[in-house]
């Protein structure tokens, strides 16, 4: 086994559990080792730390898949992760759909499958899991014995891997447009063309808790994409509905979403940049109920945080502005960079300029799915707040 070897002074960060080795702290390692190979991490002193995948190009050469020295990386370590994750969502209760492996939170650093019922959507966003596909396909043809599994791999932070782009089927060709349920309703979802992997399903709890604010309300959705809140909305007793999303695509899909569920008397939805017309409608007078708002990542990068703070600010402001007093902001963000403490600040400064008071209702995280772990910070990325404006 090839051994990279840990500096003197390691992080503590890498001793409690974290998973990513970066490439300063590494003394040194055997000659040749391919990347994508397995190695063990060794401190300076030949202890065992841990074992993982190794990529020189890469600004974290090393993700450790094991703590374990006797666990080798093989078909079996990926059907057995597998199986403890079905497990542990089962345990949670997501029998049908939901993030089956949501990466370095189950240990499969930088690997992602969603799980829509039958069908599967893959994203191996390391070279070093990568290389490990077939053995992932083939545990999932054990485990589940799909109808259908999918490459989203699609996604730019491949290439800082040196790994292309792209995107395809992973099992025999099927129907890539296919229907789930969720809370009793039904969504189309697009594995091969939707955005990420197709739906949202980190939402899937959150989802829930517009239920009672939006009885009788008139509700306006920003970011809408399919359509799946604003269809919960009409469903809980709104009164009506008005979705804006900037992507043609996405209103057409949330069009034919309400049309599955039969609110489509209760749903409109428009293309529109948010940004433009929360403006426009607030200078207008138009009023809502309830506002919600769900945008995707505004940055990536600490050196953009601060476009991604005044993003959230405007957006958020707007969105309080367009509420009848006592009416409910509902607002999320998945910006990773974005900590829960800094968003709840943000929306102070936006009630501030806004002259608004806010009480919140309830502050949560991403899906129990996607599980938090302390210490793994990327694993705790979504904000969703729900707060009374007056
Ligand atoms: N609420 C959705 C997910 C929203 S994802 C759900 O739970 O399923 C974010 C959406 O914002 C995407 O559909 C994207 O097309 C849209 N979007 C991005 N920029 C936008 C803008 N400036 N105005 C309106 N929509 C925008």
């Amino acid at each position: 086994m090839a051994i990279v070897y840990l500096k003197k002074r390691i992080s503590a960060r890498v001793l409690n559990g974290h998973p990513w080795i970066f490439h300063n702290e590494i003394e040194n390692t055997d000659d040749d080792i391919p990347g994508g190979g397995i190695v063990d991490v060794c401190t300076h002193d030949k202890k065992f730390v841990g074992r993982g995948y190794f990529n020189p190009v890469s600004r974290i050469p090393v993700r450790l898949l094991s703590r374990d020295k006797s666990e080798e990386i093989n078909d079996v370590f990926f059907l057995k992760r597998i199986n403890r994750c079905w497990e542990y969502r089962k345990k949670l209760g997501y029998v049908e759909n939901c993030r089956l492996v949501f990466g370095e939170a189950d240990s499969l650093p930088q690997l992602i499958i969603d799980k829509f019922n039958d069908h599967f959507v893959i994203q191996t966003l390391a070279l070093g899991i990568d290389v490990w596909k077939p053995s992932i396909v083939k545990a999932l043809d054990s485990v589940f014995n799909p109808k259908g599994i999918y490459e989203r791999n699609d996604v730019p932070v491949r290439e800082l891997e040196g790994l292309s782009q792209k995107k395809g089927f992973l099992s025999h060709p099927f129907n890539t447009q296919i229907i789930i349920q969720e809370n009793g309703l039904q969504f189309n979802v697009d594995l091969e063309n939707g955005q990420k992997t197709g739906y949202f399903l980190d939402q899937q709890d959150n989802r829930r808790h517009i239920k009672n604010i939006v009885q009788g309300a008139e509700v306006l959705g920003a970011f809408c994409y399919t359509g799946t809140f604003e269809i919960h909305a009409a469903h809980f007793g709104a009164k009506s509905v008005l979705g804006i999303d900037i992507s043609e695509n996405a209103v057409l899909q949330a069009e034919k979403n309400a049309e599955l569920n039969g609110v489509q008397n209760k749903c409109h939805f428009e293309v529109a940049n948010a940004f433009d017309v929360l403006k426009q409608w607030s200078k207008e007078g138009r009023q809502y109920d309830v506002v919600m708002l769900d945008p995707p990542a505004f940055t990536k990068s600490r050196d953009t945080i601060q476009k991604a703070i005044t993003g959230y600010k405007e957006i958020n402001l707007r969105g309080m502005k367009l509420l009848r007093p006592g009416g409910f902001l509902v607002t999320s963000s998945c910006t990773n960079l974005v900590d829960p403490e800094l968003f709840l600040n943000i929306i102070d400064m936006a009630a501030k300029d806004a002259r608004k008071k806010i009480r919140q209702v309830t502050f949560q995280t991403q899906s129990a799915d996607h599980p938090v772990i302390r210490g793994i910070e990327s694993t705790r990325y979504l904000k969703f707040l729900v707060a009374e404006v007056s």
